[in-house]
């Protein structure tokens, strides 16, 4: 069932997807060769808290931490770690998530260790760009097919391929609500976007085959060929004006 959130409702979802974003800066100034994705999980926790939220991954199905951080051939989940070091040309995707006022905030960015390989750097702007080619498809009358098909298709003409096991979702008062929101399929398929839509939009793009692993961890997830793959997502209202994107990467990009 999809529930359709009130304008005061997608407020509060606004609130947390801010405040998200506001995280996802944060870490990303502590992102330097030799920090741990432990202590960068550390700094997250300590923001979300002291901006009156809770950690949303924190506790979600057993996972141990408030971040999900996935470095290089990791796609998503990776469980941060006082083991796991970053160095110099890293590329890690953080996913964040919070809790306030009885919504969700979920949104992810992939930073950059220091330099990292053209071919990552590519990787990376094209899969920023499949998001946006996505929320540019966000408008009452179209449908999630049109979102997804907008994102495989600009992945796979600069010849990335697209992750299928793991997919965008609903968002409201629980993390995943319906519809799914795959990032591979046909135009004009798929549920309606209507008025009071809220779903997460969240590529994940191989820089080699598609397919993937779930490691024994119980939780990450890595190209079965350990080639990187980069992962951002935004949080997206269907207003009658079209798209109004919750989360903003301007406090990353601008900082
Ligand atoms: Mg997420
Ligand atoms: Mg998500």
């Amino acid at each position: 069932m999809i529930h359709y959130k009130t304008e005061e409702e997608i407020e509060l979802l606004r609130e947390n997807n801010q405040l998200v974003s506001k995280t996802l800066a944060e870490v990303g100034k502590h992102i330097k060769p030799g920090v741990t994705t432990l202590e960068l999980d550390r700094i997250a926790e300590e923001f979300i808290r002291d901006h009156g939220a809770i950690p949303g991954f924190l506790g979600y199905n057993g996972f141990p931490n408030s971040l999900c951080i996935s470095v290089n051939e990791q796609v998503v989940h990776g469980i941060p770690s006082d083991r796991q070091v970053l160095q110099e040309g890293d590329m890690v995707s953080v996913d964040c998530g919070t809790v306030m006022k009885g919504f969700y905030g979920d949104s992810a960015y992939t930073f950059a260790v220091g330099e990292v390989a053209p071919d990552v750097r590519r990787l990376m702007d094209i899969t920023k760009e499949a998001l946006h080619k996505g929320v540019a498809q966000v408008r009452v009358g179209n449908r999630i097919g049109d979102i997804s098909n907008a994102v495989q298709e600009h992945a796979e003409k600069n010849g990335f391929s697209v992750v299928r096991e793991l997919v965008g979702h609903g968002l409201g008062r629980n993390m995943h609500e319906s519809p799914e929101v795959p990032n591979y399929g046909a135009k004009g398929r798929g549920p309606l976007l209507k008025e009071g839509l809220v779903i997460c939009i969240e590529p994940m793009i191989n820089l080699g085959s598609r397919y993937v692993v779930f490691e024994r961890d119980g939780w990450t997830v890595r190209t079965r060929d350990r080639k990187p793959s980069a992962h951002y997502e935004f949080a997206v209202a269907v207003t009658k004006h079209g798209a109004d994107v919750l989360t903003t990467f301007e406090c990353i990009e601008n900082k």
